[in-house]
């Protein structure tokens, strides 16, 4: 049972840095993340949005974004 749960929470983890778009974005306050949310939907390009994060001072790269947007993270979040 430990054992079970244990390797579950490697998965699980392990799963969660392979993307760091989303692993930045559960890091953010509600607020931000809405911010974040409001921002793509008004077509607000990645490099426009990247420059809002390093303004703020939340750590973040092009390639990370890119990844994601384009679904090559591997992970399931639609954000
Ligand atoms: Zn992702």
């Amino acid at each position: 049972m430990a054992l079970a749960k244990k390797l579950q929470e490697i998965g699980e983890s392990r799963n969660n840095n392979t993307c760091y778009y989303i692993k930045m974005y559960n890091s953010l306050s509600k607020e931000d993340q809405e911010a974040l949310d409001d921002a793509w939907a008004k077509k607000y390009s990645a490099n426009e949005i990247l420059m809002a994060l390093r303004a703020e001072g939340i750590k973040s790269s092009n390639e990370a974004i890119r990844r994601h947007r384009i679904g090559a993270c591997g992970c399931q979040e639609k954000k």
